[in-house]
């Protein structure tokens, strides 16, 4: 964690602020603390691997104590929560030292260990991006004249990467899963400030230190919702512009896959006690992004429509700039990563100046959760040599943007894996 984190950082439980307690073992370079115990006026926090773990959940509290007794690596495998496993920890530790390691690599020796889900295909799939294009939109409004961005219960900063040009400081990734935080500081959102913490606690934040916060795609699962709220909007407080959004919620009124414990429209509404939001149906969004935009936030979606939707996205802002129709912006001529076919299509064999993809989905399950990625990805497509070997080398071929824009190639992180 980088020394500044401390004007931002606050006990989640007794509020006051955090100092790195000096008497015991830690680890820094330069600005950075790599290692050690924080102290607030209650109790203490581990960091490890330059990740602060901001609550007292059992595996928190063995990381704390291992650190105290000078044993960061095993703090670290307390955290990834593979103590008991040591197999698996040393085959995730030595891939953790190899340079060779990939994202895709370290999730695959956690084994069973991790929730990996879907994400080879995260980004290319509807929900990611609605989500993207939702991020640039609001934040992209909201943080013009500067101003930090944080992504709550963001996982493995998959969202997190959208913001990085936006926010200023870099974005806040907040995660209860630390492997999931880890792991999108070293590959998909680095330099990225990441914080483990709990969204069912108040969050380990002061008052009005962020002018854009963020859930998507994992608020139906908090249990807590009131808190997690007003928390959002306490983190915004005060700072003009500003907006909170929750991206992708599952609607009590229809059944989804993973469904959580979603409410209705209302409900939700309800939540936001201080600041009125605005709720979306995201296939009307989808729609938008699909189309070629503009995403419309003008939009006044009905109760009618909004029973009838499996996710919604909730935005809460006082800037009205945020609530109109935002042009998309045009797919990137270059990659902030690498350039790759999505991963989603497969090569046929053969050799000439021309590669044929197909469109196959890795399950069944995939294909009934995110089969709406036919909606821009075409059963095939061909490709020529050069223009593959342009993407490779980070440039988009002259006529290939379509390619980009429908997400047939897509830029992902370094090292993903792909
Ligand atoms: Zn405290």
């Amino acid at each position: 964690m980088h020394k500044s984190t401390f004007d931002i950082l606050r006990c989640p439980y007794c509020g006051s602020r955090l100092d790195l307690v000096t008497s015991s073992f830690h680890e820094q370079q330069g600005d950075e603390i790599q290692t050690g115990v924080l102290g607030c006026q209650c109790c203490v926090f581990p960091v490890v691997d330059g990740i602060p773990v901001m609550h007292l959940q059992p595996h928190a509290v063995a990381a704390k104590d291992l650190i105290e007794q000078r044993k960061p690596v095993d703090a670290r495998r307390a955290m990834f929560g593979l103590d008991e496993h040591p197999a698996v920890a040393e085959r995730v530790d030595a891939l953790i030292a190899s340079p060779e390691a990939t994202y895709r690599s370290i999730v695959e020796a956690f084994g069973e260990y991790l929730e990996g889900g879907y994400f080879l295909y995260r980004f290319a799939d509807p929900t990611f991006i609605v989500g993207h294009a939702l991020v640039r939109a609001v934040a992209g409004t909201v943080l013009r004249g500067g101003g930090r961005a944080i992504d709550i219960a963001g996982g493995s900063g998959h969202l997190t990467r959208s913001l990085m040009d936006l926010s200023s400081p870099a974005p806040v990734l907040a995660d209860l899963y630390y492997a999931k935080v880890w792991l999108a500081r070293r590959f998909t959102a680095p330099g990225c400030e990441p914080v483990c913490s709990d969204g069912n606690t108040p969050m380990p934040f002061a008052r009005g230190v962020f002018r854009f916060a963020m859930c998507s795609d994992a608020f139906m699962y908090i249990w807590t919702k009131r808190q997690f709220v007003l928390e959002l909007l306490r983190l915004i407080d005060g700072q003009r512009p500003a907006a909170a959004m929750i991206s992708h919620t599952h609607n009590q009124c229809t059944w989804t896959p993973s469904h959580g414990q979603p409410l209705t429209p209302d409900g939700y509404r309800h939540l936001f006690e201080t600041l009125e939001p605005r709720v979306f149906g995201e296939s009307g969004l989808f729609a938008d992004v699909v189309g070629g935009g503009p995403l419309d936030l003008s939009r006044v979606d009905g109760a009618k429509t909004l029973e009838a939707e499996q996710a919604l996205a909730i935005v809460a802002s006082t800037d009205p700039r945020v609530f109109t129709p935002h042009p998309l912006e045009p797919p990137p001529s270059r990659p902030a990563g690498e350039f790759h076919v999505n991963p989603l299509y497969t090569a046929d064999a053969g050799g000439g100046d021309t590669v044929r993809f197909r469109l196959r989905f890795p399950s069944d399950d995939y294909e009934q959760e995110y089969g709406a990625c036919r909606r821009y990805l075409p059963e095939a497509v061909t490709i020529g040599r050069a223009d593959l070997d342009a993407f490779a080398a980070g440039r988009v071929p002259p006529g290939a943007e379509d390619l980009v824009r429908r997400r047939v190639v897509v830029d992902l992180p370094r090292r993903y894996g792909v």
